[in-house]
């Protein structure tokens, strides 16, 4: 096997949700042997922020991640306002915990619009309100383009080259957050991970299945899909990026599972497939 310069492996919290909170995810963790960990915001905060920040630390796990923030667009300035609020504690959480960002999941068109440049529009101004606090906490904001089969509903950013299009615009403090389900079809994807560079904020896997019998709930096990993880590996490696691979599965079939069962699979395929 070549040598992986990508760092330690982490659990996404989402991938066990059905049968761990966060406490039963930080113990699982340790006693497989997985060095780091990305809780969702749900589970971080039934378990309470000061603590899971002192268990996390505990047991000794890097955290590559706090998902999520954004869902910026809203159909009045009261609804986007909120937003804002939510997103600076969000900020505010993935501080506590050390995340190496916070994971952006940008927001679909507002319910009944069909203005999408508004809706990106109403990301952008989101984005610039709330970075000044991000980077007075230095937290880092991970933009995870989604694919576009999800623009209506969960984000109008849909490509690594859309998300990089609003990194330069607002500068220093921004990031992205690849998630190989989400990117590996676009043809641009190699020119847009080497122009990405140090910007690459956090690495997400699973697989692609086929057929796929849901855009968000029926992602694959490593190795059980179409995506050549490696590939998308290695432009992240090429383009300098030495942080964690965030294992992220949102599927109905392994929340059946056994959560220790999934851990063992997750380690078995991150070390024969990723
Ligand atoms: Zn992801």
């Amino acid at each position: 096997m070549t040598a992986r310069a990508i760092g330690p492996l982490s659990l996404n919290t989402v991938t066990v949700k059905e049968r761990w909170g966060l406490a039963e995810c930080i113990e699982g963790c340790a006693r497989h042997g997985i060095p780091g960990i990305s809780p969702w915001r749900d589970v971080l905060q039934a378990m309470g922020v000061e603590r899971a920040a002192r268990q996390i630390r505990d047991a000794g796990l890097h955290v590559s991640g706090l998902c999520r923030g954004g869902m910026f667009p809203a159909n009045d300035a009261a609804g986007r306002r909120a937003a804002i609020a939510d997103n600076r504690r969000a900020i505010d959480e993935a501080q506590a915990i050390g995340a190496a960002c916070l994971v952006m999941v940008c927001g679909g068109l507002p319910p009944g619009s069909r203005d999408l440049p508004g809706a990106r529009a109403m990301v952008r101004d989101g984005l610039a309100e709330i970075l000044p606090y991000a980077r007075d906490a230095g937290v880092v904001l991970g933009l995870e383009p989604l694919h576009p089969g999800t623009c209506a509903d969960r984000s109008v950013l849909s490509t690594l080259g859309q998300a990089l299009d609003l990194c330069d615009a607002l500068g220093p403090g921004m990031g992205v957050a690849v998630d190989v389900y989400h990117v590996w079809w676009d043809p641009d994807l190699d020119r847009q991970m080497a122009r990405a560079g140090s910007r690459i904020a956090g690495f997400h896997v699973c697989d692609w299945l086929v057929p796929t019998t849901d855009l968000v709930f029926d992602r694959g096990m490593m190795g059980d899909g179409v995506i050549d993880i490696p590939a998308v590996r290695a432009m992240a490696e090429a383009a300098g990026y030495r942080g964690a691979l965030e294992c992220e599965l949102l599927s109905r079939r392994w929340w059946g599972e056994d959560p220790d069962r999934v851990l063992e699979t997750i380690k078995e395929r991150h070390a024969t497939v990723c």
